[in-house]
């Protein structure tokens, strides 16, 4: 017998007009959207691996971006509506641009993301030997849980500048034929005291201190020889001499690949998600968008893990500088192209973690799989130190996203008082243009591995890319 269908009561259909669904984001996508999210993230693994420093991001994001028309930015040239082009500041930081049909009259359209993450970065004098062990001193970048990082395998990243001009890669850890690096911790059976420490006294910074060798140099019976049979190693290796570390943009990352987590490989744990997560989708966003209304930029930024000072960082005029280049060409002024710009500031924020309830407040936290969250704030405190995105501007985002199906949620960083953190939207907004922060929800934020869901990833891409799209 077939079942009779009831009507609808008053406050089932009040509900459907008024409230928001609560219903897992991953349900309302159809199983082709959710292969699509799987491909998109094969990219994404296969960018994170070559890219875990904001130099290999650069040179991964330059490479690809050759291939899809991009030429180098020459500012003596006059571009074309369609024409597409990038600028590398210093190796460190990227932007891709493609020229809009009506140029930079109604504003141009920003996609920003950071590709800088935290991490141990050797000091200028770093090799020494203590006890018969080679070692490295450190000083950590960015915002990190000391005691994460002893124990886990370390690989080294990063250049060399010699005095004649050349410039010596060092990429070495990371590959299981290779070697690699690790900080040491204390056993258990002889931990004590350090035990009983608060955890931001039990592992100082200056325990940081990577294991890089044992071995003697053979012939020799002067005093640190395991430190001279080290240098020696990197004298034929890479050619170069104690001396030449002053001169060395070096860190030591999280060695590995990014893998597949969970029975279902829903998500991807890796290093450095915070931030190359949104950069990808930036990435992706520009090279697929062919003819946009407005001029669009993905800056791939440097510096944002600690405070976005420098010249490649968020406080430095660089970006702004290309846009009055491109402002000129249009007989426009930087000051009104920028107020009538708009942004998303492609970063990360802290996914509900059940374990740590406590530290969220649920009814504004973002969640794994419920898709691109928009984060109207940062900051903290009283709304300390972010900017605030207008009503105005947030209606706009949201109607854009809800037209063209974006799956997307909003979040606070965490609980009020619970701690807080900041993006590069405030320096945005500084230069007057209407920025919001748009990006992928992680758990385990700025661990050596870090997790985030493959659905979330691809509708971070969706939303760029529909952003640049709009009319
Ligand atoms: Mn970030
Ligand atoms: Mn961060």
């Amino acid at each position: 017998m077939a079942e009779e269908k009831k009507e609808k009561t008053r406050a089932e259909l009040l509900k459907e007009k008024l409230l928001i669904k609560k219903e897992s984001g991953a349900k309302k996508l159809s199983a082709e959207e959710i292969e699509k999210a799987d491909e998109f993230c094969k990219g994404y693994m296969s960018f994170l691996d070559k890219a875990k420093t904001e130099r290999e991001a650069v040179k991964a994001a330059v490479e690809a971006a050759k291939q899809r028309g991009f030429t180098e930015y020459d500012c003596t040239k006059t571009y074309k509506a369609g024409d597409r082009f990038y600028v590398n500041n210093r190796g460190k930081a990227l932007m891709l641009c493609v020229i809009g049909r009506n140029g930079t009259k109604n504003g141009v359209r920003l996609g920003i993301a950071h590709i800088d993450s935290p991490r141990l970065d050797l000091k200028p004098n770093p090799l020494y030997e203590s006890n018969d062990l080679a070692m490295f001193k450190t000083h950590y970048y960015g915002g990190i849980k000391k005691y994460q990082w002893p124990t886990v395998p370390l690989a080294l990243h990063g250049v060399a500048a010699m005095k004649d001009g050349t410039v010596r890669d060092v990429y070495i850890g990371d590959d299981e034929s290779e070697p690699c690096f690790v900080v040491s911790d204390l056993l258990p059976h002889l931990a004590v005291e350090q035990m009983s420490k608060v955890m931001t006294k039990a592992f100082d910074g200056e325990m940081l201190n990577v294991l890089i060798g044992s071995r003697p140099f053979r012939d020799d019976d002067e005093s640190e020889s395991v430190k001279l049979n080290i240098m020696n190693i990197l004298y034929e290796k890479y050619g170069f001499t104690e001396e030449d570390f002053v001169s060395a943009d070096l860190a030591m990352v999280p060695a590995g690949k990014a893998r597949e987590v969970g029975f279902d490989r829903s998500m991807i744990g890796a290093y450095g998600h915070d931030d190359k997560v949104c950069a990808y989708p930036a990435i992706m966003a520009a090279f697929d968008t062919e003819l946009p209304e407005s001029t669009i930029i993905s800056v791939l930024t440097d510096r944002e893990e600690i405070g976005s000072d420098g010249a490649t960082g968020m406080k430095s005029t660089y970006m702004a500088d290309l846009i009055a280049d491109l402002a000129e060409a249009d007989g426009e002024k930087l000051r009104h192209v920028m107020a009538r710009s708009t942004c998303l500031s492609a970063d990360v924020n802290a996914a509900f973690d059940p374990t740590y309830a406590s530290a969220f407040e649920a009814n504004n936290s973002c969640f794994i799989n419920n898709g691109a969250v928009i984060t109207k704030y940062t900051g903290s405190g009283g709304k300390y130190s972010t900017s605030d995105a207008t009503a105005e501007y947030m209606a706009k985002i949201r109607k854009l996203l809800d037209d063209k199906n974006v799956l997307w949620q909003t979040g606070e960083l965490g609980k009020v008082d619970g701690g807080g953190g900041g993006t590069i939207a405030k320096f945005v907004a500084n230069l007057n243009a209407d920025v919001v922060d748009l990006g992928v929800p992680v758990l385990s934020m700025h661990a050596p591995f870090e997790i985030v869901s493959k659905i979330d990833v691809y509708e971070t891409y969706r939303a760029l890319y529909e952003f640049y799209a709009a009319e």
